[in-house]
């Protein structure tokens, strides 16, 4: 039997990045970083982004409108017939234990928390199919409430490259992230790292010379274009252009 040994974190080249910098740049590009999944309330975000793994948030506006106008409530999405909810959410791959997930997750907001989703990390965590990126995301954009930084595979790569973190887990990473930003920046910066490691730090062809932190960058390729407002001018475009059929991950 041949044992394939697990890829580790991304190693930078140089010293790591500065985090103030890092944020003062970005803050710059993407001067207000939007979450892009289509949601009205928190349990629908709670729902999306619990359907987004493994999968595109484009993907997962294509099936949401469908699966809230046939289950708008969480008792009612939570009593519907599994096979009918795994069908509308097929799309978004690994159906069944998504739509085991989402209704698991909404009888316990309806029977626990009065239909209502906690604002709360623990409360949160605790619902069936919620990890803490999942509440990290719920809870910094329904409700503001800095609960940790949302870490998803792009925040995973772009950290790493960046020299910020060195964990091969997003638990890991998030804890070393933490430890570099104030509080009061963590909701914001992980959304703005994930939209760099989206559209301009991608895991294969980084786009380094469109990068607004080229010149931070230890993990840095080729040349930069520009000045780096040039360059994070081009980021807010591309991020405030709707992505391209089958893009926007
Ligand atoms: S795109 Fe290039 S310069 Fe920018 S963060 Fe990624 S590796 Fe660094």
């Amino acid at each position: 039997m041949v044992t394939r040994k697990k890829p580790g974190p991304e190693q930078p080249a140089g010293p790591p990045a500065n985090a103030t910098d890092v944020h003062d740049r970005l803050s710059v590009a993407l001067p207000q970083p939007r979450c892009e999944l289509d949601h009205k309330d928190a349990w629908t975000l709670l729902v999306a982004t619990i359907l987004s793994a493994q999968s595109t948030d484009r993907t997962v506006n294509t099936v949401t409108p469908l699966l809230f106008a046939k289950w708008p409530t969480p008792e009612a999405l939570a009593t519907a017939p599994r096979e009918e909810v795994e069908a509308v959410v097929h799309r978004t791959g690994f159906f069944r234990n998504k739509a085991k997930a989402i209704q698991g997750a909404s009888l316990a907001i309806h029977t626990q928390h009065g239909g209502k989703v906690p604002a709360d990390i623990a409360a949160l965590v605790a619902l069936p199919g919620v990890a803490r990126k999942t509440a990290n995301v719920v809870l910094g954009v329904a409700f503001r409430v800095a609960s940790g930084i949302v870490v998803d595979t792009h925040v995973m790569r772009v950290s790493q490259r960046l020299g910020l973190a060195n964990a091969a887990t997003a638990d890991k990473v998030e804890h070393e992230l933490c430890a570099r930003f104030p509080k009061d920046q963590w909701i914001d910066i992980g959304h703005r790292i994930l939209l760099l490691g989206r559209y301009t730090c991608l895991a294969k062809g980084p786009k380094c010379a469109d990068c607004p932190l080229f010149e931070l960058c230890p993990s840095r390729e080729g040349q930069a274009l520009g000045s780096w407002q040039d360059r994070a001018a081009h980021l807010g475009a591309a991020v405030a252009a709707p992505p391209a059929p089958g893009k926007g991950k």
